[in-house]
């Protein structure tokens, strides 16, 4: 019944073609392609979630002014017949979308991002070797490089992850930000030559990481920040499950809080992998 109702659905959407991600119509025709298979040969598309529940143990950008997401309960069924709450939080915390007009003026603000540039094919590279050794490591041209050897070209409007190995510190924020004595944050990113290297000889759509920042933690200027947002492109930190993807191949989807000028804000990212 799924794979009639799945094929009903891809037949309707093929006809709006020009409103889909490259991404997700190769997933759609995946799926139809499937429909006609007998059921012990069809394989299953898996959906990972990349984002962290929100809570007051959630990391967020150590910065004055910024604090803990606070919940409070307004009403209880027992007491009201309802329960409900209400939140605060900064929108640098936890899983997160940082968009265009975070480090730069006359960009986009989150809600001004269209369903569109929120969709993509996902490529994952992984450094975690490297962050071992050194937790100030930076992405390298040569690490994309690596990974195109393997993997292929990056292809066009690709949102591009770094799996870092840092999301074995989620839930310990003074280990996951690691401050030294003199307070400056150790933690892994991207390089500005790998970040230029992304942008513009390969065009990516954007860039996502499981730390807290797409630049270093030693970072004072924050250079991957620029590059992107100065191109009108945003990025997401404090990614979940990065180690569950693979290098290429998953179709990520992005839905950001939608706050009317906002500087990004919490995220639900989930990633769709054909079978
Ligand atoms: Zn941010």
């Amino acid at each position: 019944m799924r794979y009639i109702l799945l094929g009903i659905i891809v037949s309707f959407l093929l006809s709006s073609r020009p409103c889909l991600s490259e991404g997700v119509l190769e997933l759609l025709q995946e799926g139809k392609a499937q429909a006609s298979l007998a059921p012990s040969e069809r394989r299953m598309v898996q959906v990972i979630d990349l984002t962290y529940p929100l809570n007051e143990k959630n990391a967020y950008w150590p910065g004055p002014s910024y604090g803990p997401f606070k919940y409070e309960v307004l009403a209880s069924i027992e007491k009201h017949g309802a329960f409900s709450g209400r939140y605060s939080t900064p929108e640098h915390l936890g899983t997160h979308l940082d968009a265009p007009n975070h480090f730069e003026p006359f960009q986009p603000s989150v809600d001004q991002l269209t369903l569109n540039d929120l969709i993509g094919p996902a490529v994952v590279i992984d450094i975690c070797q490297k962050t071992i050794l050194d937790p100030d490591y930076a992405l390298q041209v040569e690490d994309v490089v690596e990974w195109e050897t393997k993997h292929g070209t990056l292809p066009p409007n690709s949102i591009v992850l770094i799996h870092t190995g840092w999301g074995q510190r989620w839930g310990d924020y003074e280990k996951y930000k690691n401050a030294d004595a003199q307070g400056t944050l150790h933690f892994p990113g991207y390089s500005k030559e790998a970040a230029l290297f992304l942008a513009e000889k390969r065009q990516v759509k954007a860039v996502g990481i499981d730390t807290l920042s797409v630049d270093p933690g030693i970072s004072k200027d924050f250079p991957t920040h620029h590059v992107f947002n100065s191109r009108g492109r945003w990025m997401l930190e404090n990614l979940a499950n990065i180690e569950k993807l693979p290098p290429k191949g998953a179709t990520l989807i992005v839905a950001p809080i939608k706050i009317e000028g906002g500087s990004g804000g919490q995220a639900r990212v989930w990633a769709i992998i054909p079978p």
